[in-house]
C-alpha cells in the first residue's frame, strides 16, 4: 500500500468545491458517433473514484442536496447573498474576455434585470450551450461584481420555456474531475435498474434492529419525496441514512473480521516461556513492574505464545513505563532463540531507547545493535552484518531497519514506538522482514486511541492499556498565560533553576517552514541566554548533526544546561526527571495530542512540575477551549476524546492514519451506538450466519478491494 499522507479516501475525491458543468446537450447525430469513445472514458473517470460496477454507483450516495423546485427574478436574486439561488432567462450576450484572463462571460435577462455569469475554464461547447438566445435555467450565488451583479461558475441548464420545475431534492455526488452531476445521476440512475436489491439482511434480523429495508432506503437517498425531513436527511439522521451507516459498519467489521482469521492462517514463531534472561531482566530492573505493566506483559506473553502472530497495540499515557514492557517482551524472545527489533519514528527517540534498554540487557551478555541511517558506512555495514548473522540478538533504530539491505536472521518479535507515526507499509515492511514465519508484532502508542476508535480503525489489534503511572510522579500543573506576560514567565524560569531545577523551553510550532522555526528557536534561545545571563541555556531542534543533539540532550540530562531551548523534536521520549518546569509559547498552534506529549517531559520525578502554556491572544472560541482542556485534564485519554469531539476522527488520526480510515458515511462520534451494533451482529453472523455475512462483503466490498482492508 502507498503511503496514504496526501491520499485522501476515493470516496472524499470530490471536493464540494468542485464547479460542477452543466449538463451535457446531446446533438442526436454527432453524440452517436461519438458514443464509444465517450463511454468508455466515463467508465475510466467513473472507475477511478471506485465506481466501477453498478453496485458501487447505487451506493454512490449524495453528499448533500440542493433545492431547484424555486426559481427567482433576477432582481429578486441579487438580493439574495451567501446562498445559492435559481434564476432563469434568456442570453443577451455571449463572449469570451482576455482581460484579466481569459474567460467567458455570458450575459443573461428576465423581465426584471440583468445578470453577468463568468466562466474561468470553460469547454468551447459551453460557449455553444450559452449561445445569444439561449433559454437557460442557472444556479449559484450573486455577487456584487465591479459590472454589477455576477454569477461565477453557475451551474446552467438549457430549459425550453415554461419547462415545469423539479418537485423533489436534486441529489448533489461527490465528483471527481471531469464527471459532471448530469453523468453520475444519469449513471446512477442507470445502475439502480440493473441490481440486484435484494436486502442482505435477514428480515427478522432487521426488524430487531429497526432498520428501514435496503431498496426503500436506497431510493429515498437518491430521490428524496418532496415531504422529505430535510433536516434529518442533511444531518444524516434519517433513517434511510441510518441503515446505509449501519450496513456500512458492518461491512467494515467483518471485513476486519476476516483479516484477523486470515492472519491467524500465518505461521509464526511459538516464543514459549520466559528464561533465564527475563528472569534475570526481571531481578535486576531498578524498580518494580506496577500492577498494570504486569498486566500488560503478560497479555502480550499469552499472544506471543501462539503459533499465529500477535498483533497487540499497547496503549499508554506518556510516562506511564511502555518501554520496559517492550524490553521484557524482547528478552522473552531472545530467551527463546529470535531476534527482536524495535523501532521508533526519531533519532533521538531510537537512541534514547538504545541507551536505555541496552543499559538493561548488555550487561546480562544480550548483544544489542544500533542502527539508522545517520551511521557511518562502516558502523551500518557491521550492524547489517551482526544482524544477518543473528549475533545481534535485539536491534534498536529507526526507519534504517526497514531498508531493503537488512535482513534479519531470525526475527521473531518487531517492535514499533509510537506506532501511529508510521505509515500502514512501513509497519508491514519491518513485519516482513521474518524468514518462514511472520514475527509477532507489538506497537506501542502514547497517543490514546479512544474506545470507538479503537473498535473501527483498529479491529483486528488487540489492546492493551497501561492505565497506571509508576509511582512517585506528581501531577502537572497547567497554566495559560499570555505573550505579554513572557517577562513574568522567564522569572519563574529564573526561579526554578535557582531551586535547582531544569526547564524546557518550547518553541512555536510553524507549520509552513522548518527554516522558520529553526529560526525562532536560535532567536529565543539568545534572548533567554542574554535575559538570564547566570544561567546556562542550550539550544535543541532538528537540524543539529545527531552527534551534537546528542551533546547537548547528554548535557540537559546530566544537569550541565538550566534551560533547555528546543523545537518538538522533545516531543517525544525524553526522559529527564529533574527537569520539572515546561514553558510551551504559542501553545495555541500545537495539537492537543502534541501538547500532551510535550509536557509528559515535566512531571517525571518527585518535585511539583508545572506547564506554561503561553499564547498569543485573542483566542478564538475553539483555541480557547482546547487550551481549556489542557488546563483542566492530565489524562490522555480524557484529552483524545475531547479532542476527537472538536475535530472529528479524521483528523484525530492525522493524514496517515486516515488512509485506513475509509468510512463513507458513518460518523464515529455520533454514530458510536451504530459502531456497537455492527460489531455484535458481525459477531453474530460470522458464528451462526456465515452465507448472509459473505453477501453483505460482497454486496459493499464489490470493486472496491482495499476499502475497508486493515
Ligand atoms: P513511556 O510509556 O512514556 O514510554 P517510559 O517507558 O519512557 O514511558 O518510562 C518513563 C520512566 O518511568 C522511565 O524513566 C522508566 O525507567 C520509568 N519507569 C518505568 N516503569 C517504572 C516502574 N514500574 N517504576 C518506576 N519507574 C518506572
Ligand atoms: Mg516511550
Amino acid at each position: 500500500m502507498p503511503d496514504m499522507q496526501h491520499e485522501k479516501p476515493v470516496f472524499y475525491a470530490a471536493p464540494e468545491n468542485t464547479v460542477p458543468m452543466p449538463t451535457a446537450r446531446k446533438k442526436p447525430a454527432s453524440a452517436k458517433k461519438a458514443a464509444p469513445a465517450k463511454s468508455l472514458r466515463t467508465a475510466d473517470k467513473l472507475a477511478r473514484l471506485g465506481l466501477g460496477n453498478d453496485m458501487a454507483l447505487v451506493l454512490h450516495l449524495p453528499m448533500r442536496y440542493e433545492d431547484e423546485t424555486q426559481l427567482h427574478t433576477i432582481r429578486d436574486a441579487s438580493a439574495i447573498h451567501g446562498i445559492p439561488v435559481q434564476v432563469e432567462g434568456v442570453v443577451t450576450d455571449c463572449d469570451i474576455q482576455y482581460r484579466p484572463r481569459r474567460q467567458l462571460v455570458v450575459k443573461l435577462s428576465d423581465d426584471t434585470g440583468l445578470l453577468v455569469m463568468r466562466f474561468l475554464n470553460f469547454y468551447g461547447s459551453q460557449a455553444t450551450q450559452m449561445a445569444v438566445g439561449k433559454r437557460l435555467r442557472v444556479r449559484g450565488e450573486v455577487r456584487h461584481g465591479f459590472f454589477g451583479d455576477e454569477m461565477v461558475h453557475p451551474t446552467v441548464k438549457s430549459v425550453e420555456p415554461d419547462a415545469p420545475l423539479p418537485d423533489a431534492l436534486t441529489p448533489v455526488y461527490p465528483a471527481g474531475e471531469g464527471l459532471s452531476q448530469g453523468l453520475l445521476r444519469k449513471a446512477i440512475a442507470n445502475a439502480m435498474t440493473r441490481i440486484d436489491w435484494s436486502d442482505t439482511l435477514p428480515e427478522n434480523l432487521r426488524e430487531a434492529l429497526k432498520l428501514m429495508p435496503f431498496e426503500p432506503a436506497i431510493r429515498l437517498l437518491h430521490n428524496p419525496p418532496p415531504d422529505v425531513d430535510e433536516h434529518a436527511l442533511a444531518e444524516r439522521s434519517h433513517p434511510a441514512w441510518i441503515r446505509m451507516k449501519f450496513d456500512e459498519l458492518l461491512a467494515q467489521q467483518l471485513s476486519m473480521k476476516r483479516a484477523q482469521a486470515a492472519r491467524r492462517q500465518q505461521g509464526a514463531p511459538v516464543l514459549g516461556a520466559p528464561g533465564a534472561l527475563t528472569d534475570a531482566l526481571l531481578r535486576t530492573l531498578p524498580f518494580r513492574l506496577t500492577g498494570a505493566q504486569q498486566r500488560v506483559l503478560e497479555e502480550a506473553r499469552a499472544d506471543i505464545r501462539q503459533p499465529y502472530p500477535m498483533q497487540r497495540l499497547l496503549q499508554g499515557d506518556v510516562g506511564s513505563g511502555k518501554t520496559v514492557v517492550a524490553a521484557l517482551a524482547a528478552a522473552q524472545a531472545i530467551d527463546n532463540g529470535y531476534q527482536a527489533a524495535l523501532m521508533a519514528p526519531t533519532e533521538i527517540l531510537a537512541e534514547q531507547h538504545f541507551r536505555k534498554i541496552a543499559s538493561w540487557l548488555e550487561p546480562l551478555g544480550v548483544d544489542v545493535a544500533w542502527l539508522t541511517g545517520s551511521l557511518k558506512k562502516r558502523d551500518k555495514e557491521d550492524a547489517r552484518a551482526r544482524i544477518e548473522s543473528g549475533t545481534a540478538q535485539l536491534v534498536v533504530g529507526t526507519h534504517a531497519l526497514i531498508q531493503h539491505d537488512v535482513d534479519f536472521a531470525k526475527l521473531g518479535l518487531v517492535i514499533v514506538d509510537e506506532q501511529h507515526r508510521f505509515g500502514v507499509a512501513q509497519r508491514l515492511t519491518l513485519r516482513n522482514k521474518g524468514v518462514g514465519s511472520v514475527p509477532h508484532q507489538l506497537m506501542m502508542s502514547a497517543t490514546p486511541i479512544p474506545r470507538t476508535l479503537a473498535m473501527t480503525y483498529y479491529a483486528d489489534l488487540e489492546v492493551s492499556v497501561i492505565d497506571e503511572l509508576p509511582p512517585g510522579r506528581t501531577p502537572v500543573v497547567t497554566r495559560l498565560v499570555a505573550q505579554e506576560r513572557r517577562d513574568e514567565v522567564v522569572a519563574r524560569v529564573h526561579a526554578a533553576a535557582l531551586e535547582g531545577r531544569q526547564v524546557y523551553w518550547v518553541c512555536p510550532l510553524i507549520e509552513e517552514s522548518e527554516a522558520l522555526q529553526l529560526q525562532t528557536a536560535t532567536e529565543t534561545h539568545e534572548l533567554l541566554s542574554a535575559a538570564l545571563p547566570d544561567l546556562r541555556v542550550g539550544l535543541v531542534h532538528g537540524r543539529l548533526k545527531p552527534a551534537d543533539k546528542q551533546q547537548v540532550m547528554d548535557a540537559f540530562a546530566r544537569g550541565e544546561l538550566h534551560v533547555l531551548v528546543a523545537t518538538t523534536v522533545i516531543e517525544v521520549g525524553v526522559d529527564v526527571p529533574n527537569a520539572s518546569l515546561m514553558v510551551i509559547e504559542h501553545a495555541e498552534r500545537f495539537g492537543l495530542s502534541q501538547l500532551h506529549q510535550l509536557r509528559g517531559r515535566v512531571g517525571r520525578g518527585a518535585a511539583a512540575s508545572a506547564c506554561l502554556l503561553m499564547y498569543q491572544g485573542p483566542l478564538g472560541p475553539v483555541a480557547r477551549e482546547r487550551l481549556g482542556i489542557m488546563r483542566e485534564t492530565n489524562d490522555g485519554f480524557e484529552i483524545a476524546r475531547r479532542d476527537l469531539a472538536i475535530r472529528g476522527p479524521g483528523e484525530f488520526l492525522g493524514a496517515r492514519q486516515s488512509g485506513q480510515a475509509m468510512l463513507r458515511f458513518a460518523d464515529l462520534e455520533t454514530d458510536q451506538w451504530l459502531v456497537e451494533k455492527a460489531r455484535d451482529v458481525a459477531q453474530q453472523l460470522l458464528a451462526t450466519q456465515s452465507a448472509v455475512a459473505e453477501a453483505h462483503l460482497a454486496r459493499w466490498l464489490g470493486a472496491k478491494e482495499d476499502y475497508l482492508r486493515v
